[in-house]
């Protein structure tokens, strides 16, 4: 039996305008995110990968309600979540959390960590202080961090560390869903793979939810379930993680994977090097948008936007080899 979508995003549209000239008149748009959809079940990691500027943040932070989206709709637990009043919205967005790219960033340097995670408890409500400090301290363990670092600053911790503060900070209110932004990109290879091990051991234990967004293929394979890949605001292929990693449709897939180091020596793959820098998104290709970088581009591609379609069982790409 399938298990139903916590989130559903239905042709979710994000532009923003270009201002200019002495009036700052409208001149232009970015589409940002141009038409996307997507569900992700309960219990699930759908890892959202793409270059800087492809849209998935944006996509992440429309389904936080932290952007307004310029159309479409999005869906929690089957409720219509994008247009709710302000008091609805409290109440949703404690179901739903975010982990930053930047901890540090994140975290108010003035506030000693027991203060930090117990602003959100106070703001959601929780009067009784004993049981915030319960909380507190619980939480620190659950990220394997302990009492001793309660009274300490942002600064007095390392990089790691910090990202483990930020998680607990995210479960602080027991969230069904989590979007990691970019979660482990700043912090070194070895702690990239325990704070990876962490949110695992969380989603198990705490059975959460996560959208899991990076620009790097090779950093959500062990942690998704599904992956989508974002190009200039659409998504261009959708499948299940092994699935993307052993036979990618999209060829702008199948680059992103080539640049991916492979631990086994033996066997050497052929580096796909992508031509030119990726198009502004305030005037993206016409047809399909990765025409002018991909090796295969015929003359249908610059003329016919490719349709998003299934095209082996739930293996989604936008191409018009397939
Ligand atoms: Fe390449 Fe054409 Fe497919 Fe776009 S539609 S990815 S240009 S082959």
């Amino acid at each position: 039996m399938m298990t139903e979508p916590l989130i559903k995003i239905e042709n979710l549209r994000k532009s923003f305008p270009i201002r200019g000239g002495v009036l700052g008149k409208q001149v232009g748009e970015v589409k940002a995110v141009d038409d996307i959809s997507f569900s992700i079940r309960k219990g699930e990691t759908l890892g959202l990968v793409g270059e800087s500027g492809c849209g998935k943040s944006t996509t992440g932070r429309m389904i936080l309600r932290l952007l307004e989206p310029s159309s479409g709709k999005i869906s929690f637990e089957g409720k219509d979540i994008t247009s709710l009043s302000n008091t609805e919205l409290r109440k949703i967005r404690k179901e739903m959390q975010m982990i930053f790219q930047d901890p540090f960033a994140s975290l108010n340097p003035r506030h000693t960590i027991e203060k930090i995670l117990e602003e959100p408890l106070i703001v959601h409500g929780v009067k009784d202080r004993n049981a915030r400090k319960r909380k507190v301290k619980e939480l620190l363990e659950i990220v394997g961090l302990n009492e001793s670092h309660l009274k300490r600053y942002p600064h007095q911790f390392s990089g790691g560390q910090r990202q483990r503060i930020g998680i607990a900070r995210a479960l602080t209110l027991n969230p069904k869903l989590i979007i990691a932004d970019e979660p482990v990109s700043a912090l070194d290879v070895s702690i990239q793979a325990q704070v990876l091990n962490l949110l695992k051991d969380l989603q198990k234990n705490f059975d959460l939810t996560y959208l899991f967004i990076a620009h790097d293929l090779g950093v959500v394979r062990h942690i998704s379930d599904r992956v989508g890949v974002m190009y200039l605001g659409r998504i261009v292929e959708l499948a299940d993680s092994e699935e993307v990693y052993t036979n990618p449709k999209h060829p702008y897939t199948q680059a992103l994977l080539s640049a991916v180091p492979i631990p086994d020596v033996d066997f050497q793959k052929e580096r796909i090097i992508l031509q030119g820098d990726v198009p502004s998104p305030a005037n993206p290709p016409k047809g399909c948008a990765f025409h002018t970088r991909c090796p295969y581009a015929m003359d249908k591609c610059q003329s016919v936007k490719p349709v998003f379609k299934e095209v082996e069982n739930g293996h989604f790409t936008a191409c018009h080899l397939h």
